[in-house]
């Protein structure tokens, strides 16, 4: 038994539970152990089993909504409305064991504001995890000068409506707790005094507005993977790896478009169709093409030539981990904003997802097999991920800050 004066520091972990925002963490919660922390992670029981291979504790969120969580509300202000209520509903079902716990510090997802609103009410020190880019007005301008479109008046309106609704639920959360956690927009990309963003500053754009409260650590593949593919399926060839990743994968059109454009073509195509559409759907596939609910994308990516995502900020980083060089067609807006990056940067292309066609991804695909320069620029990405620090850099980083060093020093330092 450790006596009160011993007992190791407690880090209390509050996912999203999302696949996209909790990949990245793990290998962070996992070295945050190796380094003697006792780390307790809120998820939901499909993340239990890789959470628990982290050696962390794993607690469950008391919560119909997060435990079928199939995604987040798209627009901002659905956004910002949805994650207060949850944080008025995670508070209400678990501050006591949150007390119980007592936390020597929070680190929280950056869409996850029921973190900041506990750390100021057990007043511990927060940290921040930031599984997309890094936000704030730059980038957004960065975003809409980029093409993604700001919202229409008639949006606009609405946007209000669903705002107000969230100011309210604020001011309950603050008449309940007697805090006042973060505002309405800072709930929906959250940041605090330490920032660990899962990408290098080469890649993030707008990097040089972020002060180094934001530490670029670059992305995390260390994850164990239990999903399998039987590469003896496959054959020889160029490999294309094609994955919408775990969100927004229900398109079985894409996925036919896929088919055609690929079929008789002389590459192995990987098809990861996720779990929304049954592999069936899809009818026989062509002999060079290989249909899976879901792969083990780190391996994958290590024999990948080309890559054809909906832009990920995970599927993107892991691609460029390995130098992999990538079509994106994104989904939604923020996957927009990172394919434009993909494509400024020379590491890949950019296919509106109107103008997909089989005859379109063929042309795009046989450009990034053909044209070295898509690989060379891909690898500087890749070399600017190895450069970035990584774990280490992370942990040493979260150490320093929650020891409450002095104010002044600097979580840069390692
Ligand atoms: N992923 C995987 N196998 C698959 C499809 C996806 O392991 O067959 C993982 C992928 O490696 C990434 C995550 O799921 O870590 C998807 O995250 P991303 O941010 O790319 O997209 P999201 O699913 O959040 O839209």
């Amino acid at each position: 038994m450790h006596t009160e004066s011993e007992r190791r520091t407690r880090a209390l972990f509050l996912s999203l539970p999302l696949t996209g925002h909790l990949n990245p963490a793990l290998a962070l919660i996992r070295e945050l152990g190796a380094r003697g922390e006792e780390v307790t992670c809120y998820a939901t029981d499909p993340f239990a089993a890789a959470i628990r291979a982290t050696r962390a504790r794993y607690r469950r969120y008391k919560d119909a909504e997060l435990a079928d969580l199939r995604g987040l509300p798209g627009r901002t202000d659905e956004l910002a409305s949805f994650l207060i209520a949850a944080t008025g509903r995670i508070l209400d079902a678990h501050l006591d064991d949150f007390r119980t716990a007592r936390p020597d510090y929070i680190v929280a997802d950056s869409v996850a504001p029921w973190g900041p609103w506990l750390a100021r009410i057990l007043d511990v020190p927060l940290v921040t995890s930031i599984s997309t880019m890094a936000m704030n007005r730059h980038v957004m301008r960065y975003a809409f000068t980029h093409g993604v479109r700001p919202a229409s008046a008639s949006r606009l309106l609405h946007k209000l409506r669903h705002m107000a609704g969230a100011w309210q639920r604020r001011r309950r959360l603050v008449g309940a707790y007697g805090v006042a956690g973060p505002g309405v927009m800072a709930s929906v990309m959250g940041s605090s005094q330490l920032n660990i963003v899962y990408t290098s500053r080469y890649f993030q754009p707008c990097a040089e507005s972020f002060d180094d409260r934001f530490q670029f650590v670059g992305p995390m593949t260390q994850r164990d993977e239990t999903a399998t593919v039987d590469w003896s399926r496959v054959g020889a060839g160029d490999l294309v790896y094609v994955s919408l990743g775990t969100l927004f994968n229900a398109d079985t059109a894409f996925y036919r478009t896929c088919l055609d454009a690929f079929a008789g073509e002389p590459v192995q195509l990987l098809l990861s169709v996720g779990r929304n559409v049954s592999t069936g759907a899809l009818g026989e596939p062509p002999a060079n093409v290989t249909v899976c609910a879901e792969v083990p994308q780190l391996a994958v990516l290590q024999k990948a030539r080309a890559f054809v995502t909906h832009g990920g900020m995970n599927s993107v980083s892991e691609s460029l981990s390995f130098g992999v060089p990538m079509v994106v067609v994104p989904q939604m807006g923020e996957q927009a904003t990172v394919g434009r990056r993909v494509e400024e940067l020379g590491a890949g292309l950019y296919l509106a997802k109107q103008a997909v066609t089989p005859a379109a991804l063929r042309t795009l695909v046989r450009r990034l097999l053909t044209e070295p320069e898509f690989r060379n620029q891909a690898g500087l990405v890749q070399q600017s991920f190895i450069n970035a620090g990584g774990l280490a850099l992370a942990a040493n980083a979260i150490l320093r800050f929650t020891r409450r060093e002095p104010a002044n020093a600097s979580p840069l330092q390692r």
